[in-house]
């Protein structure tokens, strides 16, 4: 992608003195919205859209590690596919809405960042009910990287409690299509606080475990992974473990995974843009295993952290237009 002189942009970078951020509102960050960069603390949408409205809308959430984009090809097609499949149209082809995540993240100055593309059903001038009617919004955001664990979650794992509440079923809403459809995931979480858990896992339509708020969940018996197969996002990091696994010559698979399977399982870790891949090591108050993040999971963890200064999965942020 050619990251250009001025003239030859469709969408006129501010000057950098308007993108002045109040670190007590808002995260620190740039967004894209309605044609124009803004400071997070301006990037505001209407309260008639139907993205706000009905949560009709679909997004993908992208990581930037040590200036570099992770697997972006992976995150631009399953945004692009969500589109397809919801019957939304952006005015932006993959090139252009790249080039708009990487001005987000040099506007921002932020070499590790959470950047989120996503699109809204918008609102329609009459307020009609009929959703051909609205304009598609679509909007970008660069803000610091987050992680489902902190560090002292990574070193000694996460405390998970597996909540009765089922995930929206797939003949319902096709999980591929990232969603804000988070209910189920928000009342997990409450069960799991209630628990004195930190994080939840909730079942999929048959009782067996689907994912959680933000992660996928792998578990390991035996040397061997497996992670659940319906009723989840396709997570772009649970694939990266896949392509991790097939390299390190291990075997996952995508499996029904019981809630006895998953606390009998030697190793437990779960899976995210927001973190990577994340030891789990208490399930309902009992340890995995002995309590000890696993050989397996450390060793993925430091192979996935590896891979992001690899070319063939990882992209240099283009800094030129940073305010920093
Ligand atoms: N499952 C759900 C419900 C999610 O929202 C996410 C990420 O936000 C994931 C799984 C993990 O997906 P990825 O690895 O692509 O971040």
């Amino acid at each position: 992608m050619s990251r250009d002189t001025a003239t030859e942009r469709a969408i006129p970078l501010p000057p950098l003195s308007e993108l002045h951020i109040d670190p007590h509102s808002y995260p620190d960050g740039v967004a894209f919205l309605d044609g124009q960069y803004l400071p997070m603390s301006q990037a505001k949408i209407s309260v008639l859209d139907w993205g706000f409205l009905h949560s009709d809308a679909t997004y993908d959430t992208v990581h930037v590690w040590d200036g570099r984009f992770f697997r972006l090809d992976l995150h631009l097609d399953r945004f692009f596919g969500g589109l397809e499949k919801l019957r939304m149209a952006i005015p932006f082809d993959r090139d252009s809405v790249a080039e708009i995540l990487h001005d987000c993240v040099a506007l921002s100055g932020h070499r590790a960042a959470y950047v989120e593309m996503l699109c809204t059903r918008g609102a329609s001038p009459t307020f009609s009910r009929d959703p051909r009617q609205a304009i598609n919004r679509f909007m970008a955001f660069a803000v610091p990287f987050g992680s489902v664990a902190n560090a002292e979650q990574l070193r000694r794992g996460l405390n998970v409690a597996i909540s009765d509440k089922v995930r929206i079923p797939p003949a319902s809403v096709d999980p591929a299509i990232k969603n804000y459809h988070w209910l189920d995931l928000v009342r997990g979480l409450y069960d799991a606080y209630d628990r004195g858990a930190e994080t939840a896992l909730i079942l999929d339509f048959n009782g067996n475990v689907a994912e959680g708020p933000g992660f996928n969940v792998f578990c390991v018996k035996d040397g061997k992974l497996s992670t659940p197969a319906v009723g989840v996002l396709p997570g772009i990091t649970r694939r990266t473990v896949f392509d991790l696994c097939a390299e390190a010559g291990l075997s996952a698979t995508a499996a029904d995974v019981s809630v006895a399977a998953l606390k009998a399982a030697d190793e437990v870790f779960i899976t995210s843009t927001a973190g990577g891949i994340m030891p789990v090591t208490v399930i309902d108050g009992i340890p995995v295993a002995d309590r000890k993040v696993g050989a397996i999971t450390s060793r993925l963890m430091a192979l996935y952290w590896q891979r992001h200064a690899d070319p063939a999965w990882s992209s240099p942020v283009s800094y030129s237009n940073s305010r920093k």
